[in-house]
């Protein structure tokens, strides 16, 4: 960006751990919730009801690649993905705290870049970067802790039978950015992506790169009661593929999740790409990961009632793709062109 690395990373080492830390930290401000922010030992919160927890943690060339996402958006998401389980939890995020371990030929500028990044998500969501702690290293590792307060916690083991799967928003857009972005550096498929439109393009990368929280959505379905009682039984964010993550809500639930492939939300973009490059986008929307959408279970007598309002109030499409059945021998059946099977699992680290 017109700077010399060299010079950049001058700066870094004249201004040493606490210049760093002071300077990066100009620019963050403290906001409900937070009586201290960075700058002691510890930060000093104000009382929450119920705190959550939830941590994430980044590391180059596993999560992310320096050469393909920038220091803004990487801090961005680095935010997003921790606000993602927030919501999931029907919490409101208060505080979030971040370890950072700087590696080899990072600048200045680029964690300028992250820590804009980082401040932009919590302006969006009212909630405070108020501490974390920093360490050189061979590779950068960016390690979010949130802390948030959730009166009444969805549960990943609530779900009842007869409950209908609703999920936000459209699967399977942020594999297909991924897809695109890996077919251009091989040969073969970089001859086909010219046919992919830049509009196309522009909202499939962004879906990978800057993902939305779904935070409001989820504090309309909160809201939404039937005699008294909570409607929305239980919930988990989709950080590893609609097959695999709806195990975790079975299991906990001691229950069997029954998905209809054909009513997942595609987006055309995704179905365009996927047939461009000859493969399945309802793959994409099943097995591949980090869409952070949420996938509720809803009592089925408001499931129209929840999904109706989340989009009056959020324009955030909701769709039904599936129920609820009592335990079977697999934890989650998809249905497609009629024909009942085990699904699959998804990505796994290990
Ligand atoms: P200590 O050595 O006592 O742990 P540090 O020097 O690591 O203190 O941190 C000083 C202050 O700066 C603390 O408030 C800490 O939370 C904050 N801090 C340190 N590193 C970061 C970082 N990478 N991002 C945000 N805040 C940080
Ligand atoms: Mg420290």
């Amino acid at each position: 960006m017109g700077v010399e690395p060299g010079r950049e990373l001058m700066n870094l080492s004249t201004l040493g751990e606490f210049g760093l830390i002071q300077h990066l930290s100009q620019k963050l401000q403290t906001r409900a919730g937070v009586s201290l922010g960075i700058g002691d030992d510890a930060a000093v919160l104000q009382t929450l009801q119920t705190p959550i927890v939830t941590c994430d943690c980044l590391v180059e060339n596993v999560h992310f690649r320096r050469d393909w996402t920038t220091p803004f958006l990487l801090g961005r998401k680095a935010l997003s993905v921790n606000l993602s389980d927030c919501a999931a939890m029907g919490a409101r995020p208060v505080a979030a705290f971040v370890a950072l371990v700087v590696g080899e030929n990072v600048d200045l500028l680029w964690l300028d870049e992250l820590y804009r990044g980082l401040e932009s998500v919590c302006a969006d969501f009212d909630f405070t970067l108020a501490g974390g702690d920093t360490s050189r290293g061979a590779q950068t590792v960016l390690s979010v802790t949130l802390l948030g307060d959730a009166p009444n916690p969805v549960l990943r083991s609530g779900a009842q039978v007869g409950d209908v799967l609703l999920v936000t928003g459209t699967l399977g857009d942020s594999a297909a950015g991924l897809q695109i972005l890996l077919a251009e550096t091989v040969e073969e498929t970089s001859r086909i992506l010219p046919q992919v439109s830049a509009a196309t393009r522009e909202d499939l990368l962004s879906r990978h790169f800057d993902p939305t929280p779904r935070l409001r959505e989820m504090n309309v379905a909160l809201m939404i009661q039937n005699h008294g009682e909570r409607v929305l039984h239980a919930a988990l964010d989709l950080s590893d593929g609609l097959a695999g993550d709806a195990r975790h809500i079975a299991n906990r639930s001691g229950v069997t999740l029954e998905i209809n492939a054909d009513a997942l939300p595609i987006s055309p973009q995704s179905r365009d790409v996927a047939a461009l490059l000859g493969t399945s986008a309802q793959e994409w929307a099943l097995r591949g990961g980090e869409d952070y959408e949420l996938l509720m279970c809803v009592a089925p007598r408001s499931s129209h009632a929840v999904a109706q309002s989340i989009t009056a109030a959020t324009n955030t499409l909701v769709t039904a793709v599936g129920r609820v059945v009592p335990r079977e021998a697999e934890p989650v059946i998809t249905i497609a062109n009629g024909e009942r099977q085990a699904a699959r699992g998804a990505f796994e680290h290990f």
